[in-house]
């Protein structure tokens, strides 16, 4: 298995930790103010409302913790499933809004969020058949002037090497995987929903994956960022080492390779 050790997971994770002081101070607010006045309501409730606060903040950074360690263990200590879910759906909304807020781009923290999914994903050692994997590609990625329609069924590709399709078919024949092109999100939730994966390793730019990495949880999603030597939308292109290290790290021993 292959553990990425680049600084873009730090982002999030720097983001992370500023949103949880922030918030810490605000619950401490919210605490210290109606202290007062709730002891006129009644006399236990300053002790419950406490209590009450005292959980959120203990669960914020616990939860941020357990995040953190399982990162850099990279493998899955307690509920990383659970976590990819909670990155996915409630935490990564306020970390485009603090990225703005410290000057990170959104495509920073998009880049970064992809990283992290990647590892909680990879840490939760994941063993698919090849059958139920899903490798799923942009559309921009077969060469523009190809007249060759793969939307519909990529194996009209003629193989003849002008864009990467070929390769990207040629690795899905060798683990036996379905393989499919996407026009945009739409079409890729067609996609998943018609062929059922039980796992996908999906190629796009940063916005069409974090949205799709969103979208498609709980199924987990090995996200691989295309490159576009062409700018962005045409003729862009992937490293087919990085997808061949997804497949593998979901198909683990059940690797049906023929090298
Ligand atoms: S490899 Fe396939 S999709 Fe790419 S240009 Fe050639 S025929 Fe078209």
């Amino acid at each position: 298995m292959i553990l990425e050790t680049r600084p873009k997971k730090r982002i999030f994770i720097g983001l992370l930790v500023l949103t949880s002081l922030i918030l810490s101070f605000f619950i401490f607010l919210l605490w210290y103010v109606p202290l007062v006045g709730l002891k006129n309501i009644h006399p236990s409730l300053p002790l419950i409302f406490s209590l009450v606060l005292a959980v959120s903040v203990f669960l914020m950074f616990s939860g941020g913790l357990l995040l953190i360690f399982t990162i850099m263990r990279g493998r899955d200590i307690f509920l990383s499933h659970k976590l990819r879910g909670i990155v996915a759906k409630v935490l990564f909304p306020f970390m485009i809004l603090m990225g703005r807020v410290v000057g990170v781009s959104k495509e920073m923290v998009q880049q970064s969020f992809v990283e992290l999914n990647n590892h909680l994903v990879r840490s939760n050692s994941h063993q698919i058949r090849s059958n139920k994997l899903l490798i799923l590609l942009p559309h921009c990625i077969q060469n523009f002037d190809c007249k060759i329609k793969i939307t519909g069924n990529i194996k009209n590709c003629n193989g003849c090497g002008k864009c990467e399709i070929k390769d990207l078919i040629e690795l899905s024949d060798q683990y036996q995987l379905k393989i499919a092109v996407a026009t945009g999100g739409t079409l890729a939730r067609r996609i998943i929903v018609e062929n059922k994966p039980e796992a996908i390793v999906a190629v796009a730019c940063e916005l069409d994956l974090t949205s799709g990495i969103q979208d498609s949880y709980p199924i987990p999603v090995i996200g691989i960022l295309n490159e576009r030597p062409n700018g962005p939308c045409i003729n862009t292109k992937v490293d087919i080492q990085k997808v061949k290290n997804a497949i593998l790290d979901f198909l683990g021993s059940k690797g049906v390779s023929t090298n």
